[in-house]
């Protein structure tokens, strides 16, 4: 698969945590608000689709893709919206969300009240793989969502999802094996493991996790026909894990270039 544009899209969207883009005040925006178990991203795209602005932070309010902490969660998406307005210089007034697949009515909708807690209207609750195949287009295939929590994959048939599955090992047990590598507190060793100069010397102690997460995703593609794997989520960030991923799957494995930011446009493009 060619993701130049994909690539093209996600690199702007990357610059929109650094820098704004200027908008016309009477263009339609598009926002996407994704509350993760170990970051909460807000997304805004313009009339033609295109970044304009992103902000995150890291933050445990959701657990399970479960709101935990609502009142935390709250206040993080009322600042991080409140930043973007300020960057923007005009309010933000609707948004998209979106929810682990199976995610029960009730716990949609605190999702929703956190998001309306900022003021923004929910015009749309998607399921996460849904959102990042608005941005990778597939027909059929796998997705790989690799998240602080949890490994997730959802397989796609003719565009549909068929099939979900969502297993506990995450990025947050590379670091905790981190952690007890270098004896560093887990805050230290989150910064280890996305600190661009280490990931050489990192990837060979956090391999077995890795492993683990590539069997789970074998162990649920078992007897099916499935000719290529695709990673999203911000534990996919991490360098080689696809050369990992694939030796254990067995099937190609591409990631985008930065598969973290895949699943919060997604969810802004359908806003
Ligand atoms: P979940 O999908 O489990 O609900 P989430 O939506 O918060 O969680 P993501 O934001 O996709 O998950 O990913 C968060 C994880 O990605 C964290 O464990 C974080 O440490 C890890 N991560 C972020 N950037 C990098 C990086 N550059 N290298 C390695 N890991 C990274």
């Amino acid at each position: 698969m060619d993701f130049t544009a994909i690539d093209q899209q996600i690199t702007a969207l990357e610059q929109c945590l650094e820098t704004t883009v200027e908008v016309d005040p009477n263009e339609e925006l598009l926002v996407g608000v994704d509350l993760g178990t170990a970051y909460i991203v807000v997304v805004v795209l313009n009339g033609k689709k295109e970044p304009v602005a992103c902000a995150m932070e890291f933050a445990q309010v959701v657990k399970d893709g479960l709101v935990v902490d609502y009142i935390g969660a709250t206040r993080i998406v009322r600042k991080l919206v409140q930043e973007l307005e300020e960057r923007l210089g005009r309010p933000l007034t609707h948004a998209a969300i979106a929810v682990p697949p199976g995610t029960s009515e009730n716990d949609c909708k605190t999702h929703r009240y956190v998001v309306e807690a900022a003021e923004l209207e929910v015009t749309n609750i998607l399921d996460e793989p849904t959102a990042a195949n608005a941005v990778l287009g597939l027909q059929n295939g796998v997705i790989v969502d690799i998240g602080g929590g949890t490994t997730g994959l959802s397989v796609l048939e003719d565009g549909k999802v068929t099939y979900v599955a969502d297993e506990a090992t995450g990025g947050t047990h590379l670091t905790l094996v981190i952690s007890g590598n270098y004896r560093v507190s887990f805050e230290e060793a989150e910064d280890l493991k996305k600190a661009k100069d280490r990931q050489k010397e990192i990837l060979p102690v956090v391999r077995p996790v890795v492993q683990k997460m590539g069997t789970i995703v074998k162990d649920h593609i078992e007897g099916r026909d499935v000719s290529a794997v695709y990673l999203v989520g911000g534990t996919c960030c991490l360098k080689d894990i696809e050369k990992v991923m694939e030796k254990e799957i067995g099937v190609p494995v591409y990631k985008p270039a930065n598969p973290f930011l895949v699943t919060p446009l997604g969810i802004a493009l359908n806003c």
